[in-house]
């Protein structure tokens, strides 16, 4: 390789619509690892853009996505996976032939359903989403590391081009993260048990003890070292984004509760009637997962998470 391909960019010019957590992370791992000649952001609100543009996210910035995406050779959406449709149909004339198009929603057949009619020929439409996040949103919340030693699951298309799906592979990895091919449908079933499933437990746990009369909400806030606030860093995720989450995976979530309620019930017919080794045997089991979590490298090791 000559000197001159080292110091290349990986692509020219990469548009960002959408700059909350994971836009503003892809900024700044893009500019730590050097991945973008040139970033155009774009944003809803000119609060957010006047945010961004402080921030340095991108070089350009433009309310509209059309205006953001001209020229550029990689555009990723990050914005609520119910926005994702109208944003493209918004997009796609602006768009140039021979583009990636790339989005991080947290569904996917929903949004290959909704993207794709406005995807104009000779633009790559390539499926992704970063298994990677926290509880906090806007242009402030974004790290560069975000994306280390996390998984990217990309569901490419029948037709989708094996070189472009190499290109953003590679980009990918440049930013930590090691790349997963998946099917769609799989997609929504796995992460509806992983990440949607824990939330939508998260924001019913918290709304129980919130509607407790017994028990006030001072004790609830004071004593939840206990477990509860656990379940609080979860439950404090953006409202839209789940919202939008749980209208789209609708058919897996719903599959995956009813599962989940059955087990409920067994684990509370065993509490009633003193059945001690089913839980133990089932808290056991758990308890393996953990472990397994932490060998794997997606979790730390340290007690309460390195928390004091
Ligand atoms: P975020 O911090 O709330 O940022 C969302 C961005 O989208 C903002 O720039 C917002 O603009 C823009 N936006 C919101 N609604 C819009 C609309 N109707 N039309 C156009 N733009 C709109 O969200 P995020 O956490 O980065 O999530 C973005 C995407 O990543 C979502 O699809 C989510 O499912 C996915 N994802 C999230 C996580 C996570 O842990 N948060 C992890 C992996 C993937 P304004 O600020 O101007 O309103």
């Amino acid at each position: 390789m000559s000197e001159d391909e080292t110091t290349q960019p990986m692509f020219g010019k990469v548009a960002l619509i959408g700059l909350g957590l994971i836009g503003s992370s892809l900024s700044h791992v893009m500019r730590r690892e050097g991945l973008a000649g040139c970033i155009s952001g774009s944003a809803r609100s000119e609060a957010t853009l006047a945010r961004a543009a402080e921030l340095g996210l991108a070089d350009e910035f433009s309310q509209d996505p059309a205006e953001a995406v001209r020229d550029a050779d990689l555009v990723f959406l990050n914005v609520p996976v119910g926005a994702m449709g109208a944003v493209a149909e918004r997009i796609a004339p602006a768009l140039k032939k021979g583009a990636i198009l790339t989005d991080v929603g947290s569904v996917k057949a929903a949004v290959i359903r909704d993207v794709s009619p406005h995807v104009p020929e000779g633009v790559h439409f390539i499926p992704g989403h970063p298994i990677a996040g926290t509880e906090q949103s806007g242009p402030d919340a974004g790290f560069p590391e975000l994306f280390e030693d996390r998984w990217c699951i990309l569901t490419p298309l029948e037709d989708t081009d094996p070189q472009a799906l190499d290109r953003l592979s590679a980009f990918w990895r440049a930013c930590g993260s090691n790349v997963e091919i998946m099917d769609p449908k799989h997609h929504d079933l796995v992460l509806g048990i992983t990440s949607h499933l824990p939330h939508l437990i998260a924001y019913n746990i918290v709304a129980t003890a919130a509607d407790l009369e017994e028990v006030t909400e001072s004790e609830v806030i004071k004593y939840s070292a206990g477990g509860f606030r656990d379940f609080t860093r979860l439950a404090a995720s953006d409202p839209t984004m789940w919202r939008d989450v749980f209208l789209n995976n609708r058919e897996a979530v719903l599959e995956l509760l009813g599962r989940f309620s059955e087990d409920l019930s067994a684990l509370q017919r065993a509490i009633r009637w003193g059945e001690g080794e089913k839980l133990f045997d089932l808290f056991s089991r758990a308890r393996k997962i953990r472990r397994e979590i932490i060998e794997a490298g997606q979790d730390t090791e340290a007690p309460n998470f390195g928390r004091k």
